[in-house]
């Protein structure tokens, strides 16, 4: 059985109470939402902090509202994917972004499982998820404890792969998240978040609470898509992911188009060029095959998580039309996971 190591556990009910401990205890302590991800990591011994912050008695860091002018929808951090799924404004406006959310790990899962701690997730490696003997055994890695990469085998950097379903969404549709921190608040956009460093792959600081999220509605033009490629069509995490947010006039022709691909590196990758491809044009067979070979170029998934690298190159072109189908409005909705056979 893995054993948690000892720690102290604080339930501060402000954000300001939470910061202020996270500061105070500094790099010995880290904020807890759900526990989903952190906990499992903490009996591998990834995470020893000596204080857990816990973040679920912070009232503010609730809820889900359209701003007063309806033009974002704010979602509190503490919000569980469940409820985020679920929630009728977040359907209505971004169904990728609900669809992704109702898509991770299980039932349980997800009702622990908060959209902060979904953003703020650790990344993932074959080499790295594993329990301390295992990671021992094998001399550990640069993530952890180590000095080599295991993937990579020369260079000096963690490429354990971003694997969270609902920020591909997020940056998709332009999405600002807002960090409490000692110094005040500060917001940054989606796209900026992420950092190709898979040891600690975001801007947050250590002592810093991701405490809202805020997504402009768009208007009445605007679709969005997700797709996942996993191993079965429960419990697992994403091989490949796929958000894609259009925005169409009225007579169906693409004004902008967005695409974000995931779980390949250390960050999301948002896919260049598309807009080239698609302004001014329907969303037809044509002008979807070419997005989803534009996709395909800049796409080279690295053998940092356990399935073949290559195949799941070769389903950046599948995922990639079936969101865009889904866009188009051609799939209808049968699902939106592929499982490996
Ligand atoms: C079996 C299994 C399957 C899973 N499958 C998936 C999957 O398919 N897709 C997927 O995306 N995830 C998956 N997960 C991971 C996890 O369940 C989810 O990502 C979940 O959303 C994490 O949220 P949490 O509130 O439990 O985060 P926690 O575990 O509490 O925290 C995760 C990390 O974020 C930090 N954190 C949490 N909240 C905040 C905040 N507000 N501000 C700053 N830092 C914060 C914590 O310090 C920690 O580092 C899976 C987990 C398990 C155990
Ligand atoms: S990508 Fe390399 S350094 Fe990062 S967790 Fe995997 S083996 Fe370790």
């Amino acid at each position: 059985m893995l054993r948690l190591h000892p720690f102290r556990y604080h339930r501060p009910e402000t954000v300001e109470d939470a910061v202020a401990l996270l500061a105070g205890f500094g790099d010995d302590a880290m904020p807890m939402a759900g526990g989903t991800d952190l906990m499992p990591n903490m009996k591998h011994r990834l995470f020893t902090p000596g204080h857990l912050v816990s973040l679920n008695r912070i009232a503010a860091m609730r809820g889900v509202a359209l701003s007063p002018t309806g033009s974002h929808l704010r979602i509190g951090a503490l919000e569980t994917l469940a409820d985020v799924s679920a929630s009728p404004l977040v359907r209505r406006h971004f169904p990728g972004l609900a669809d992704a959310a109702g898509l991770v790990a299980g039932p349980q899962l997800r009702n622990m499982g908060t959209i902060g701690g979904n953003v703020c997730l650790d990344t993932r490696c074959t080499y790295y998820n594993q329990t301390e003997f295992w990671r021992g055994a094998l001399g550990h890695c640069l993530k952890k404890d180590g000095t080599v990469c295991h993937v990579t085998r020369v260079g000096a950097k963690c490429v354990a792969a971003h694997s969270a379903d609902t920020p591909p969404n997020l940056i998709a549709l332009g999405a600002g998240l807002t960090l409490a921190g000692p110094g005040g608040d500060r917001t940054i956009p989606a796209a900026d978040f992420f950092i190709t460093d898979g040891i600690w792959n975001t801007r947050r600081a250590r002592d810093e609470i991701l405490t809202e999220i805020r997504i402009p509605v768009g208007g009445p033009g605007r679709r969005s898509a997700y797709r996942k490629l996993r191993q079965r069509h429960s419990i697992d995490f994403p091989l490949l992911s796929v958000a894609a947010v259009g925005d169409f006039d009225e007579n169906g022709a693409v004004e902008r188009i967005n695409g974000v691909v995931s779980a390949l590196g250390a960050r999301p990758r948002v896919l260049a060029g598309w807009d080239e491809i698609a302004v001014g044009e329907r969303l037809g067979r044509r002008v979807i095959g070419a997005l989803a070979d534009r996709a395909y170029a800049q796409c080279r998934p690295l053998e940092n998580i356990i399935v073949d690298a290559e195949w799941r190159r070769a389903m950046v072109r599948v995922c990639v039309k079936r969101a865009l189908s889904e866009l188009a409005g051609k799939s209808g909705r049968q699902g939106n996971t592929e499982a490996k056979s």
